[in-house]
């Protein structure tokens, strides 16, 4: 399916999450990153040197997970849009994810919008916790979201209702 349509199927996007006692201590980044690419913004924008060093360009990047805070600077460079901030311990109920947005205008906070996955169709909603716009990261906007646990590994953008 990769091949053909560029979407990472659940078996991909499973094999990134880190350890189980990793995922229980709080938020950290995932990067859906599959194919060797000339390209390390992720790498060299790490203060916490949570990226492992590439030995060449093309690297595919991987986390150190005992380094990595899920400060999401990685989330708004990362220029293929593939990084992504996931709290499993938000709640109960619901994870946290921050990703990047690039679509105007922003949601607000406090909406209720569409979750889309990654062919952008819906599969359920999700609350605007937090915008972190372009003008204060440099980068892409971050829009963090809390979704229902069920769906948190489908969903990797919002749609706004129409106004
Ligand atoms: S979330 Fe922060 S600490 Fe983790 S990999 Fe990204 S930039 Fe590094
Ligand atoms: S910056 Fe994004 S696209 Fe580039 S290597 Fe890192 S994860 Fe992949």
């Amino acid at each position: 399916m990769f091949n053909k349509t560029g979407l990472a199927s659940n078996d991909m996007v499973e094999a990134l999450l880190p350890s189980k006692e990793r995922r229980e201590k709080g938020a950290y980044a995932i990067f859906e990153c599959f194919q060797e690419i000339p390209c390390n913004p992720c790498s060299t924008v790490c203060k916490l040197k949570a990226v492992k060093d590439f030995e060449n360009i093309n690297n595919i990047p991987e986390i150190n997970y005992d380094k990595c805070t899920g400060c999401a600077m990685c989330v708004s460079i990362c220029p293929g849009l593939s990084c992504f901030v996931i709290d499993e311990t938000y709640s109960d109920s619901e994870v946290m994810i921050k990703m990047p947005y690039e679509f105007l205008p922003l949601p607000e906070i406090n909406s209720n919008v569409k979750a889309l996955d990654r062919e952008g169709k819906a599969i359920g909603e999700a609350k605007v916790l937090k915008v972190q716009d372009n003008k204060t990261l440099d980068h892409t906007n971050i829009v963090t979201i809390s979704v229902p646990k069920e769906i948190f590994l489908d969903v990797r953008n919002i749609g706004l209702e129409e106004k």
